[in-house]
């Protein structure tokens, strides 16, 4: 398995890319995709059996994947409270502050979804069992 970054040139009226000197090119390749392409460097696999493929697996099972890796990056950033003892103060943060009392919402515990690796902020109140918010996967609590 080979990744890697590359330049897209500008060659001719098209934009072009080069292959990695460790992979093995035949005389021509094939190709399929939109979005994301799927390329056979040596040209052995049929274009439209690529398409097939990539239709039927890559392209669902890739968008799937990637909105769950994303909601998943976004709500382990939130609502996370900076404990005060985080720290030593500067000059700016050392004057007197206002302190507010706030009242104690629904209790809940923070677990991460076994399949997606989402966070979920899972209150009691609601009970042992339930679908996780970003890939819909069963979850029961245990305390
Ligand atoms: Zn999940």
């Amino acid at each position: 398995m080979i990744k890697s970054r590359r330049r897209n040139y500008q060659l001719g009226g098209s934009k072009a890319l080069t292959y990695p000197s460790d992979v093995a090119v035949g005389e021509e390749a094939t190709v399929a995709g939109n979005r994301l392409l799927i390329i056979d460097p040596r040209g052995e696999i049929d274009e439209n059996d690529l398409m097939e493929f990539m239709e039927s697996y890559v392209e669902p099972t890739f968008w799937k994947w990637w909105r769950q890796k994303e909601a998943s990056k976004r709500a382990s950033v939130q609502g996370v409270i900076k404990p005060m003892q985080a720290g030593i103060p500067t000059a700016e943060e050392a004057q007197p502050v206002e302190m507010r009392d706030v009242s104690r919402g629904p209790q809940v515990y923070l677990i991460n979804c076994w399949r997606c690796g989402g966070q979920i902020a899972w209150r009691l109140e609601l009970g042992p069992r339930g679908g996780c918010p970003y890939c819909g996967a069963w979850l029961q609590l245990t305390v």
